[in-house]
């Protein structure tokens, strides 16, 4: 069995660890946050195993991170499934730009007065 260990910032000062365990030529991935020790996917897991050097608690941990990197390159349902969740939250992202533009074009019909259509028969 081989682990490491990747100290995550947290929003609260104190860092999270990330461990990343091989065993038995199975990679597991577990974080100490409040969602991670519920075995839930946090943004530790995902900011780190995306190769995010900027939530590194300590940036001296960066040939810690290139080691998960190199391991991540290992595991392609890894890669598969964080495509494809990064995908979706573009997909959301692009639908609430729309929703924001329709709000803004809603509330200003509303406040400029709508005209009222009135029945011709
Ligand atoms: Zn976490």
């Amino acid at each position: 069995m081989s682990k490491l260990t990747l100290r995550a910032k947290s929003s609260e000062g104190e860092p999270y660890n990330v461990d990343f365990i091989v065993d038995n030529g199975r990679l597991s991935v577990y974080c100490n946050c409040k969602a991670g020790i519920f075995g839930q996917l946090c943004k530790h897991k995902t900011e780190l195993i995306g190769g995010d050097e900027s939530r590194l608690f300590d940036l001296s941990e960066n040939d810690k991170m290139a080691q998960v990197t190199a391991m991540m390159a290992k595991v392609p349902e890894v890669q598969s499934l964080a495509a494809r969740i990064a995908q979706s939250e573009k997909l959301i992202r692009r639908e609430q730009a729309k929703i924001k533009t329709l709000k803004k074009q809603f509330g200003a019909l509303l406040h400029e007065g709508i005209p009222i259509v009135e029945n011709t028969q």
